[in-house]
């Protein structure tokens, strides 16, 4: 029986991941789970998995939950707090920690489990933009295993031979493409942009993802944040990682060798296969996932973003070029500007306005700590939310645009 702690279970990635351990409750036990607000979710899950302990970050909604738990007559111990994360994570009888908490917030216990050298299945791509080059040291000192959930960056891991931490040129590849759908808006007119609502950006034509995510999919921030995640997972510069549009989302991205051969991952955009796949690696378990249906799939195509309608991917290539503390600038005002759009204090273009500004405002230093790049993604939140008040995006003209 392999334990396992869900960070951010009542989300689109841990409620994915209850799915997969649903499925093999004689292999895997749900040791902790946690929760930021969503106690009736979280409950639910507690009456259904029974874990040790679950983690409610929010305060009255952890005493809430815990009169609940009580109420049901389960054994789960509570826990509230943020330093509680970290401490779920450590436990013994964890074996592997689903890191699935949206944003900055999920960088400690992500680092926690580093440190705890425990197998990491890393769907939090914002810790390791936050703070890459210190969070793979930390999984390397640990020995700690780090499996990506992010479909593409699963999809390259399956593709890539396993001594791939050697770098591409030691290992016969050229490059890593990357693919992504688009978004929701690869076809609307350029003068449509400004008027996109939260509801039409956070629909997305082939996943199901939580709201923040979604957004970063319609502004294809996300294809940066992976960009990003791509260079530090696998040991690479940003130029050997080429963005491929795939608009099916049926090929989660592909790994070119130099001998010519490219090796692909394919099927259906459900992130439970990349959850079973980094749950069971090097075995592998079944999903749920339905195969794919190749005959009556279509065509598939592929064709270049087009950086006009992408300013925040370029933000994200011009960010990791820099290198430093540009990542973490980036990634804190993108947040900021994402909540600020879906609570309407601002318009779907501002969102990269608002990245660049705060990217201008602070100076790039190199990461050296962690207490570094926290304190440079308070001031970078700082300066966002500050810039985001004034309501003063037309005094940024985008590079590109
Ligand atoms: P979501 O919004 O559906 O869920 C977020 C989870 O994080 C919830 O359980 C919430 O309780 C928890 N959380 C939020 N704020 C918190 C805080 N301050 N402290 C502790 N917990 C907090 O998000 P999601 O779509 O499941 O995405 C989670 C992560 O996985 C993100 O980093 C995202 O980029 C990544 N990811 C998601 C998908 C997807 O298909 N949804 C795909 C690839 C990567
Ligand atoms: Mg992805």
């Amino acid at each position: 029986m392999k334990g396992i702690a869900v960070l951010g279970a009542t989300g689109t990635i841990g409620v994915n991941t209850l799915d997969v351990i649903r499925r093999h409750v004689e292999q895997y036990r749900v040791v902790a789970l946690t929760a930021n607000t969503q106690v009736d979710r979280l409950l639910e899950q507690c009456i259904e998995f029974q874990p040790e302990f679950a983690v409610m970050v929010d305060e009255n909604a952890a005493s809430v939950l815990d009169q609940k738990i009580k109420q049901h007559g389960l054994d789960t111990k509570v826990l509230q707090g943020a330093k509680s994360l970290e401490t779920v994570v450590a436990l013994d009888a964890v074996d592997s920690v689903m890191a699935a908490i949206v944003g900055a917030a999920g960088l400690d216990s992500s680092l926690a489990a580093a440190r705890a050298g425990k197998r990491i299945l890393l769907a939090n791509k914002e810790s390791l933009v936050m703070s890459g080059k210190l969070f793979m040291d930390e999984v390397q000192k640990h020995n700690a295993e780090l499996l990506p959930i992010d479909s593409e960056h699963n999809a390259i891991f399956q593709c890539m031979p396993s001594n791939y931490a050697k770098g591409l040129d030691d290992i016969g590849v050229k490059q890593i493409l990357l693919t992504g759908s688009g978004g929701p808006f690869r076809e609307l007119p350029l003068e449509q942009f400004s008027q996109v609502t939260p509801e039409q950006a956070i629909a997305h034509p082939n996943w199901e993802m939580g709201k923040k995510i979604s957004v970063d999919s319609a502004t294809m921030m996300n294809k940066g944040l992976e960009l990003i995640e791509a260079c530090w997972l696998f040991n690479t510069s940003s130029e050997r990682v080429k963005i491929v549009l795939h608009p099916q989302s049926i090929i989660h991205s592909m790994v070119e060798y130099v001998d010519g051969s490219i090796l692909a991952q394919m099927g259906q955009p459900d992130m439970r296969t990349p959850i079973a796949h980094a749950l069971a690696w090097p075995e592998r378990i079944a999903s749920g996932v339905n195969s794919l249906d190749l005959i009556n799939m279509g065509h598939l195509e592929f064709t270049e973003p087009d950086m006009r309608r992408y300013p925040c991917l370029l933000l994200a290539k011009e960010a990791m070029l820099q290198s430093g503390t540009a990542t973490a600038i980036l990634n804190a005002a993108n947040e900021v500007a994402v909540q600020a759009f879906l609570d309407r204090e601002l318009n779907f273009t501002d969102i990269a306005k608002t990245v660049e500004y705060t990217l201008e405002q602070i100076t790039v230093e190199p990461a050296l700590s962690i207490d570094t790049v926290t304190k440079t993604d308070a001031r970078a939140r700082q300066v966002a939310q500050e810039f985001i008040q004034a309501q003063q995006f037309n005094t940024i003209r985008l590079k590109n645009s």
